[in-house]
């Protein structure tokens, strides 16, 4: 069973997030009173929502904005800002820990300190929400609403006793953590990401379930910190969607650093004894119990759609979400959707894509499409893994001939320096041309590595392009250059290598 919050979490209070809330949700914000029709009526201020109120209201659009919890959606409070803030001082101790490869001394009782790691990113995530904070917001002209929304009709939203009636409505309400259907887990407890963010205390054995990208950084940063880290998926891999050898790398990088994998783990029952929580693994037909003092779950988030009145405006839904067509419009032609609450891929950067994507169909005809948006990702895990465009298991199935350039990370210079040689760049391109198709980066910085590719496959250059991009050296961005000068070798026939020579022997007398 899935549930869905009609607040962000309820974070424990110091300063920080008093003041994150003070930003993001004011105790005493008066709602505006409507004042004739809106051009846009957005719904979840995420980053969805707010990237188009903030574009069609720049563009001179009458707008309001709802939001029921706090401002910024899962990104800022519960997602990617406070995880990657907890995810670098987990680094610095793995750094530290590490100190011998470089040459240093590893600190004398060397410990993690959980609380202050919390701190500080309750910290980063206060300063994160200044910039988009309610009075910035309504400074900007948009008309900001605190409140459940719900449709009232094909055109009119309901917030907080007002009517508000619009041209034109988006639905940017996200997602919430599902539930995993372990039977004596609610019951026992466990923490999702809307409330792991709130602890103070490292749990010192904890029970990570699901192997997809949070559940791995959760893990890992958990681990760093002092937590001994069990991590259960019931896959033969982690991070089932990507290449093998990058999940291997993964594997093999988490065992390494302390965490005990579970693959092909089914977690059946979990059960509360004394201030301990046993929960019953299954593998291959065996079961085991583990004890563990907390369980955090990372299977997956389902789209925010109850209680939008949603079947009274017209908009057609399932459990994957609001159904749009290419150029993100529902079943009622007045109403859009972005983010998370409608897409497959849920990240702050494809939210932020479409809502572009939706002030510019809703309010000037346009007709972009979400199947042209070229969209990258990356588990920030260590090393990274980073992918863009088609994988050749999706290419062959297409029907189309890969050809796939690979560089290993030891072979790149800044890489070895820095002590982060695991990994490789991956770069798949048609075969008999240059045209990428698709690339996969594992690397300490895999996430910042892609983005060459990605601007390469959105401007339709070929992998012999990326040969001629000239890198600062030592970066470990080079590994993608490499790859192009990989290609670029194979292009020397055996023709041109004979007339450079003849050329050469010539140019000699
Ligand atoms: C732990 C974690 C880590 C993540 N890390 C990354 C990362 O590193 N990189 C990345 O790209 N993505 C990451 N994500 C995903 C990213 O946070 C989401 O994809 C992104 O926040 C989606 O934006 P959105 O605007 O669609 O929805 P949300 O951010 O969920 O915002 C929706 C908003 O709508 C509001 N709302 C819902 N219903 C109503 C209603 N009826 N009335 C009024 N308001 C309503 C909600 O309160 C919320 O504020 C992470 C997610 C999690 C959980």
């Amino acid at each position: 069973m899935s549930r869905e919050r009609t607040k962000a979490a309820a974070f424990p209070v110091d300063r920080n997030d008093v003041d994150l809330m003070r930003a993001a949700h004011p105790p005493h914000w008066m709602n505006p009173t409507p004042d004739g029709r809106y051009n846009l009526v957005v719904i979840g201020a995420g980053p969805a929502g707010l990237t188009a109120a903030r574009d069609a209201a720049s563009l001179g659009a009458k707008v309001a904005l709802v939001e029921r919890g706090l401002i910024g959606g899962a990104c800022v409070n519960v997602g990617g800002v406070p995880s990657k803030s907890i995810i670098r001082t987990a680094r610095l101790y793995a750094d530290m820990r590490d100190a011998e490869n470089f040459g240093g001394d590893v600190p004398e009782r060397l410990h993690a300190d959980f609380e202050r790691a919390m701190m500080r990113m309750r910290q980063i995530r206060q300063r994160l929400s200044r910039a988009d904070s309610a009075v910035a917001i309504a400074s900007e002209g948009i008309d900001l609403y605190f409140g459940e929304a719900r449709f009232g009709g094909a055109d009119t939203v309901e917030v907080a006793g007002r009517t508000l009636h619009f041209r034109k409505a988006l639905v940017a309400t996200g997602a919430h953590p599902s539930a995993p259907a372990i039977p004596g887990l609610a019951e026992a407890g466990y923490l999702d990401n809307e409330s792991m963010f709130d602890l103070t205390q490292c749990p010192e054995r904890l029970l990570v379930i699901g192997g997809g990208p949070l559940g791995c950084e959760t893990a890992q940063a958990f681990c760093l910190l002092g937590a001994k880290v069990i991590l259960a998926q019931n896959e033969p891999m982690f991070l089932p969607g990507e290449e093998r050898d990058a999940a291997q790398i993964l594997s093999d990088a988490l065992a390494r650093e302390g965490v005990e994998v579970r693959l092909n783990t089914e977690v059946v029952a979990v059960r509360r004894e004394g201030g301990k929580k046993l929960a019953d693994l299954t593998r291959e037909g065996d079961t085991t119990t583990i004890s563990v003092d907390e369980i955090i779950t990372g299977v997956g988030r389902s789209p925010n759609v109850g209680g939008l009145g949603l079947e009274e405006a017209g908009v057609a839904y399932d459990a994957d979400g609001i159904k749009v067509d290419d150029h993100l419009r529902t079943t009622n032609t007045h109403i859009y959707a972005a983010g998370d609450v409608c897409l497959e891929y849920k990240f702050t950067h494809t939210a932020e894509a479409t809502a572009r994507i939706v002030v510019r169909n809703a309010l000037f005809r346009g007709h972009e499409r979400l199947s042209e948006l070229v969209v990258p990702w990356c588990t920030y895990t260590d090393p990274e893994i980073a992918h863009v465009g088609l994988y050749p298991i999706e290419a062959r199935r297409d029907g189309i001939p890969v050809k796939t350039y690979t560089v290993l990370m030891h072979d790149v210079a800044r890489a070895v320096m820095d002590g982060e040689e695991e990994g490789f760049v991956k770069i798949h391109v048609r075969e008999g041309s240059d045209r990428i198709l698709g690339a996969t980066v594992v690397a300490s910085h895999a996430g910042e590595m892609i983005n060459a590719v990605t601007l390469a496959i959105r401007s339709g250059m070929g992998l012999h392009a990326l040969a001629d991009v000239i890198h600062p050296f030592p970066t470990q961005a080079q590994g993608i250059k490499m790859a192009g000068d990989a290609y670029r070798r194979t292009r020397l026939t055996s023709l041109r290598r004979r007339l450079a020579a003849r050329w050469l022997a010539w140019s000699r007398r």
